[in-house]
C-alpha cells in the first residue's frame, strides 16, 4: 500500500513539473482584472485601490455609455497610468434571440444586424479610443460574449484586428490552451473575497491564465455586482502574491502568450 502510494506521488511530481514555475513571465500564474461597460464605479471605486497597489488591468471601454462620454479625461488619465483601455464597441449590441436576453432593444440586437454594421461599431470605437490614449493597439471583449451579426460570424475578423478577444465562457486556460482569439473568464458576481481567492489559488496550483471579469463594483450596474469589501480583498491577496503571481493588462499578457509561442514553434 504504502510503495503504491509513493509510485503514485512521484507521477503527480512528474506530471506537475510539465508546468514550469516561471511559465508566466517568471511567476507560477498570470491574473488579469478586466472591468466592463465603461461604468463611473470603475474610476471611483477600482482605480484609487489599483493605484495604491500599483496593479495595472484593462477596461473595455462601450464608449457611447454616460460613463465614458463625462468621463473621458479620467479615463486619458487612467490610460497614462498603465491601464489598457480595451475596446467594447460603440453601443454594446447583444444577440436579442437567445434565451433572457429580452433586455435587448431592437436598435441594438445583434440578430438584426449585419457584420459590416457590427465591425463598423467596433472601428468607430478604436478610433476614438486612439484619440484618448494615442494607442494604435488594444485588445476587444465580446459584447454578451456573443460571436455574430445575424447568421454571420465576426470572430475570425475581431481575431485579426485585435492582439487578444476576451469571451464570456466561464474558465482559466493554460499557457498552450489559451485561445487569444476568445479568451476564457471568471465572471465576478456578487462574490465574497475569499471565492475570489480560491479562484487565485487554484490558478496559481494549476498554473493558468485568470482571466476576472468584473461589472459593478460597490455597486454601479443594473444586475451584476460585487461588493466594495470582496473586490478590495482580492486585490490586497493579489499584492500580497505577487512572486507567484504575475498581473498585468490583457494585451500585455496576449503578446507574452505570442513571443512565447512563436520561440517555442
Ligand atoms: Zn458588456
Amino acid at each position: 500500500m504504502r510503495k503504491i502510494l509513493i509510485l503514485t506521488l512521484s507521477l503527480l511530481t512528474a506530471f506537475c513539473s510539465l508546468a514550469a514555475d516561471d511559465d508566466w513571465n517568471g511567476r507560477k500564474a498570470a491574473v488579469v482584472l478586466t472591468y466592463d461597460d465603461a461604468l463611473s464605479v470603475h474610476l471611483d471605486h477600482v482605480l484609487p485601490v489599483l493605484d495604491a497597489y500599483g496593479m495595472r488591468a484593462t477596461f473595455y471601454l462601450t464608449i457611447s455609455s454616460e460613463g465614458f462620454e463625462q468621463r473621458i479625461q479620467d479615463w486619458r488619465v487612467a490610460s497614462y497610468e498603465g491601464h489598457e483601455l480595451g475596446n467594447h464597441t460603440l453601443f454594446h449590441p447583444c444577440d436579442g434571440s437567445q434565451p433572457g436576453r429580452e433586455w435587448v432593444t431592437k436598435e441594438k440586437d445583434l440578430s438584426l444586424w449585419s457584420k459590416a454594421r457590427f465591425l463598423g461599431n467596433v472601428e468607430i470605437t478604436n478610433v476614438t479610443l486612439e484619440a484618448v490614449d494615442g494607442k494604435k493597439r488594444r485588445t476587444f471583449a465580446y459584447t454578451c460574449g456573443d460571436t455574430k451579426a445575424g447568421d454571420e460570424s465576426f470572430l475570425e475578423d475581431i481575431t485579426e484586428m485585435f492582439p487578444a478577444a476576451r469571451g464570456v465562457n466561464w474558465g482559466t486556460e493554460s499557457l498552450e490552451e489559451a485561445n487569444l482569439s476568445r479568451l476564457k473568464t471568471i465572471s465576478v458576481m456578487d462574490n465574497t473575497a475569499e471565492e475570489l481567492i480560491a479562484q487565485v489559488d487554484q490558478a496559481i496550483a494549476q498554473h493558468q491564465l485568470l482571466v476576472f471579469l468584473f461589472h459593478g463594483v460597490g455597486g454601479g450596474h443594473d444586475s451584476i455586482n460585487v461588493s466594495q469589501a470582496a473586490h478590495d480583498g482580492l486585490i490586497q491577496y493579489l499584492a500580497q502574491h505577487r512572486h507567484e503571481v504575475w498581473i498585468a493588462p490583457m494585451i500585455e499578457v496576449a503578446d507574452y502568450i505570442k513571443n512565447v509561442r512563436s520561440t517555442t514553434e
